[in-house]
């Protein structure tokens, strides 16, 4: 098969790989249908999740067919069309048990892509599949359910639900950014206060709109040092800092000016517990997920994908779907490859 293959910070390749075959009973294989890129995996090509080694194929979130299983397998056949999330659980250990698949000491958690070959692959063994996978409705295209993989129970879990469990219903959002496009995109999506932090003072602004208290809740939804200090300027005492982001390096906690706050600071790996109820959300029309593709790819071309991905400044990429030969798009159009570059 061919997958997309890391080999060392700032060295990627998409490459003929042995396709992957059963190694453990609860396994299963899945032909990758539809997948696409993480800011985790830029995050991993700077060299800042070194627990990946070279030689992996990396990628996390994907939809796919069934098509061998393992002997333990019994509620998977051949031809199943299901949601390969970015957490694998074990569905034994205290964790998973609890719900908290995300921190699973049984040999799942996050681990395409990262612990053992991932996703952006034309095939992937998807280790304990009965407990991991979710099944797919036929009425859903792969485009509909595929950020269910990834970013939308990590957006709703570890920000909203972490930030919010006492205010589900903010009185305004606000949301920061450097690019307008992405600015302008947030609002399509619902933000109420746009701010570019490039020109623009986040702090006196947050402050003016809140009678100078600050914000319920910061999200940090970058992954940098900067985004992380910000967040902990913008919130009000008593409020609550959601850390979403991916972090490669040490960020100061200004504990000078927060000890007297009452802020409370969470952190945390997705646990996809909310993957079925989104998942139903969107079969319902309550929930639609596919105004992030913003480009479409044939997983061949995964490395022109991965440059429209991290240029998103310039390409005002949100999501790049890497589509297989057999994507799923519920009404037979034909594939819409990706756009040319302007
Ligand atoms: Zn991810
Ligand atoms: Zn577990």
């Amino acid at each position: 098969m061919k997958a997309l293959i890391y080999h060392g910070p700032g060295q990627k390749a998409w490459e003929t790989k042995d396709d992957p075959t059963i190694v453990e009973p609860s396994d299963a294989i899945v032909r990758i249908d539809s997948s696409t890129i993480c800011g985790t995996d830029l995050h991993i090509l700077k060299g800042d999740v070194p627990e990946v080694q070279q030689g992996t194929v990396l990628g996390h979130e994907a939809v796919g067919t069934v098509v061998e299983t393992g002997a333990a397998v019994t509620t998977l056949t051949e031809g199943d069309r299901v949601l390969v999330s970015c957490i694998t659980s074990c569905g034994r250990c205290r964790f998973c048990k609890e719900g908290h698949y995300g921190l699973c000491t049984g040999g799942g958690g996050w681990i395409f892509g990262h612990l053992i070959d991932g996703l952006q692959a034309e095939y992937a063994r998807v280790p304990f599949a009965e407990t991991s996978v979710y099944k797919v409705p036929e009425t859903l295209t792969d485009e509909q359910v595929l950020f269910l993989a990834d970013i939308l129970p990590t957006a709703y879990e570890v920000g909203v639900l972490n930030g919010t469990a006492k205010l589900c219903t903010p009185a305004r959002l606000v949301a920061i950014d450097l690019a307008d496009s992405r600015l302008e995109r947030a609002q399509e999506f619902g933000a109420d206060v746009t701010i570019n932090n490039g020109r623009e003072d986040a702090v006196a602004i947050v402050n003016e709109l809140t009678h100078g208290l600050g914000a319920d809740v910061a999200v940090e939804a970058v992954g940098v040092p900067e985004t992380f200090e910000l967040c902990t300027e913008l919130v009000r005492p008593g409020g609550h800092v959601a850390n979403v982001g991916v972090h490669g390096h040490p960020a100061t906690l200004h504990l000078e000016t927060l000890w007297i706050k009452d802020v409370t600071i969470t952190t945390g790996l997705v646990d996809t517990f909310t993957t079925p109820r989104l998942m139903e959300l969107i079969a319902e029309g309550r929930l639609d997920p596919t105004p992030f593709a913003t480009h479409r790819f044939a997983l061949g071309d995964t490395l022109e994908a991965y440059d429209t991905f991290a240029a998103a400044a310039e390409t005002d990429a949100l999501k790049v779907v890497l589509e297989g030969e057999q994507v799923y798009r519920g009404d037979g159009r034909l594939p819409e490859l990706a756009a040319a570059p302007a």
